[in-house]
């Protein structure tokens, strides 16, 4: 484009030879020099660019694929990036179907039809907006499964259960199954190939017969649904109070009662956020253990009023002795924290997998650190009053699917699993 003809129409009107309309090739020569302008300025200038680029742009668009799935149920889903200098008009055609289908969210081709099951392909197509519109293709195999899972209850269809506590269920299923990330059930794939459930019960889950319907998505997304009856009996809990005073409150940081108020509601958060990750170790061990020796002396769940201003839950059990005693892990599992954590003091956090974490908190020492491995029964602090404690003492939490749960109860639970003999679960249908 740009050696047309311009320096041959400037040689012209220097001349001045020829008698014709002058001031018509004056204007063409002040044409051809803005277009030799135009194309010059695209390459020094972004703002240029954007207005003259279609006519210098050579280059085909790029689409690089942002997902590495390949096997899909009832929803194709393929989210990638393209890069181009112009507007890029983005369509999708499938198998060998010439119809070009145009992508309605950016960069995401969504495909809902019906697809056979067994191997497709879908490709990408990208034309940009330049004079000559590059073109780009990217084919992507896909193969689709549109066959539900089938999810078989293996134990009692009515589950008895109290506020606060764990529940839990066996089931088979014709193939590999997972929950959806924040589901607020976690399942566990046992050695035999059934699964195990575990169903958290919220201290403040409403009491009664409900039905419970766990989502299980088999590695297309396909769901099967196991439905399960649950009933939930109340717990009885004592109310109490608590004073904080200055010198507590100074202990972790903060000066005024609203202050501790806040640091609390954010530590609240932090922890719900590290235990959100679900990690799926070898194998379960169901072998847990009480974290250290000395008396409960505040159950989980208590009802307090803080300062006679703003009740809260105690999600956690208190385990009180000598400063110094020995803390260990109580299960198998990896430090996701080891640090001070506000009105935790020191507080150490245990991903035990399939989203099961223990928290201990007050801690005198710290004497693991994140990504540690531990094993149950490993030490891994000792007991203080750091943070917000007014005596020394353990203050143990555990969660299941971010789901705080009553932890002399789960230990309870645990030792139940660890000695029940799992149903053969080799007839799967
Ligand atoms: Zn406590």
């Amino acid at each position: 484009m740009a050696g047309f003809g311009s320096s041959q129409l400037s040689r012209q009107s220097i001349s001045r030879r020829s008698s014709g309309p002058w001031r018509l090739r004056l204007l063409a020569v002040f044409m051809a020099i803005l277009a030799v302008a135009a194309i010059v300025s695209v390459f020094v200038s972004e703002r240029a660019r954007a207005t003259w680029g279609w006519l210098a742009d050579l280059s085909d668009p790029e689409i690089r694929l942002g997902t590495e799935r390949t096997l899909f149920g009832p929803e194709i889903r393929l989210p990638f990036a393209v890069e181009d200098r112009n507007a890029v008009a983005l369509t999708y055609r499938v198998d060998n179907d010439p119809q070009e289908i145009p992508i309605a969210s950016p960069e995401v081709v969504h495909l809902t039809k019906g697809l056979d099951a067994g191997p497709h392909a879908v490709t990408i197509v990208a034309v940009d907006a330049a004079l000559l519109s590059n073109r780009a293709e990217l084919r992507v195999p896909v193969e689709i499964d549109q066959s539900r899972p089938t999810v078989t209850l293996k134990t009692d269809p009515i589950v008895w259960t109290k506020q606060g506590q764990l529940a839990h269920l066996r089931f088979v299923s014709s193939e590999e199954v997972e929950t959806a990330a924040d589901a607020p059930y976690s399942i566990i794939r046992e050695p035999d190939g059934g699964y195990l459930l575990l169903r958290p019960v919220p201290i403040d889950e409403a009491t009664g017969m409900k039905t419970d319907q766990y989502e299980l998505y088999d590695r297309a997304g396909n769901v099967g649904v196991l439905t399960q009856r649950i009933q939930i009996k109340p717990v009885a809990l004592r109310d109490g109070t608590v004073t904080l005073t200055d010198a507590l409150l100074a202990k972790c940081g903060v000066s005024t009662f609203a202050e501790q108020e806040t640091l609390r509601e954010q530590n609240y958060a932090q922890i719900t956020q590290i235990c959100s990750v679900r990690s799926t170790p070898e194998s379960f061990s169901a072998r847990y253990q009480r974290p250290s020796i000395g008396e409960w002396t505040s159950l989980y769940g208590e009802r307090r009023l803080y300062n006679k201003t703003s009740w809260h839950r105690h999600l956690a059990m208190d385990i009180a002795h000598l400063a110094g005693a020995e803390i260990v892990a109580s299960g198998d599992g990896t430090v996701a924290y080891a640090d001070v954590l506000g009105i935790y003091g020191n507080c150490i956090i245990i991903d035990h997998g399939w989203r099961i974490y223990s928290l201990y908190a007050h801690l005198a020492s710290l004497e693991v650190a994140k990504g540690d491995t531990v094993k149950a029964g490993q030490r891994i602090a000792s007991m203080g009053d750091t943070g917000l404690a007014g005596g020394v003492h353990l203050h143990y939490s555990i969660l299941v699917a971010n789901v705080y749960v009553s932890p002399d109860q789960f230990l309870q639970k645990m030792a139940e699993l660890a000695a029940e003999k799992t149903q053969p679960a080799a007839e799967n249908p």
